[in-house]
């Protein structure tokens, strides 16, 4: 079994959730928020103001109190830097997503935004520094223009089809029968897995949010588009903070922190070069998983 490249379904299933509900968005936040009060506290966020610092303090959770699953999670991230989130099913990659998300509250410690525990802003404020790129990429019913606009619903024509030059789908846009008036049928299926996902980028860096989550494709897309994903991400993520769960070698050797996560903690934190020097299990795993890559 190549553990990097498990796809990571209870993520998956989250975002088929929230891509269901994604009409009224406030009411996603109803459900996911069991107590409601919460919802009224914290201040709004300057987004614009955010650098991206990312601190993970004694981070515990579990999703039953009895069962705790992250023990104790700390990291700090510098405003930009790549994070690859790496490490066998059930390590609790995706769980550390949902956290930084705020799907759920941690049972203790913190996790802090420009130094600012994430508690301090109301939960649906807070999210508005996040963006998501997702497997199941999370599109909808109706025009190519309509689609990559939900990541902003304010942005012009023209923003909308600059994200799209940026996110290398522009030239596929405009070879389809009506170009950006394009219309995604019901099952969104009607083009292909690979022009999805660079969809979902341009959204993304039409978004322009400081905090990235992307969780990287695994579905098999041919060398040409594969490419061109690699180009559109690398764009978004220029200049964000980023936290992939990386399956790609090339996304973990270049990411500037790299997070081995086993049984919910981090085992091994560093830099592809420090963790090999290490020689522990982030080594073990790369020499049995790439050696031949
Ligand atoms: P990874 O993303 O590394 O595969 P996960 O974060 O999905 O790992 O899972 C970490 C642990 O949390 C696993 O033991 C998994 O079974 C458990 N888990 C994940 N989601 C839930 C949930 N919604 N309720 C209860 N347990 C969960």
């Amino acid at each position: 079994v190549n553990r990097f490249t498990q796809p990571i379904t209870q993520l998956a299933q989250i975002f088929n959730l929230m891509q269901s509900m994604a009409a009224a968005s406030e009411r996603v936040f109803e459900f996911l928020d069991e107590n409601e009060e919460n919802q009224e506290i914290g201040a709004g966020i300057d987004v614009a103001q955010i650098e991206g610092q990312v601190d993970f303090d004694h981070v515990k959770f579990g999703y039953q109190p009895d069962q705790i699953i992250v023990h104790d999670f700390s990291t700090q991230i510098q405003p930009g830097q790549k994070v690859a989130l790496v490490g066998p099913t059930g390590a609790g990659k995706s769980t550390i997503v949902k956290l930084l998300m705020r799907f759920y509250d941690v049972n203790a410690g913190a996790i802090l935004l420009d130094k600012s525990p994430t508690t301090n802003f109301s939960r649906m404020s807070y999210q508005q520094a996040m963006a998501m790129v997702l497997q199941d990429t999370w599109l909808f019913k109706g025009s190519l223009m309509e689609n990559i606009r939900y990541g902003r619903l304010d942005a012009s024509d023209e923003e909308v089809i600059a994200a799209a030059k940026a996110a290398r789908v522009h030239r596929f846009i405009k070879s389809l029968p009506g170009g950006y008036q394009f219309e995604l049928n019901e099952n969104t299926d009607n083009i292909s897995q690979g022009q999805k996902q660079l969809l979902t980028i341009a959204r993304a860096i039409l978004a322009n949010r400081p905090v990235l989550i992307l969780d990287e494709a695994t579905s098999s897309v041919d060398t040409r588009t594969e490419v061109l994903i690699q180009q559109a991400m690398d764009h978004l993520m220029e200049g964000r903070t980023s936290f992939v769960i990386a399956h790609r070698l090339s996304t973990i050797r270049d990411a500037d922190r790299i997070l081995y996560m086993e049984h919910g903690d981090i085992v091994e934190q560093g830099n592809h070069d420090e963790l090999m020097a290490l020689q522990g299990r982030y080594a073990d795993l790369y020499n049995s998983q790439f050696a031949s890559a």
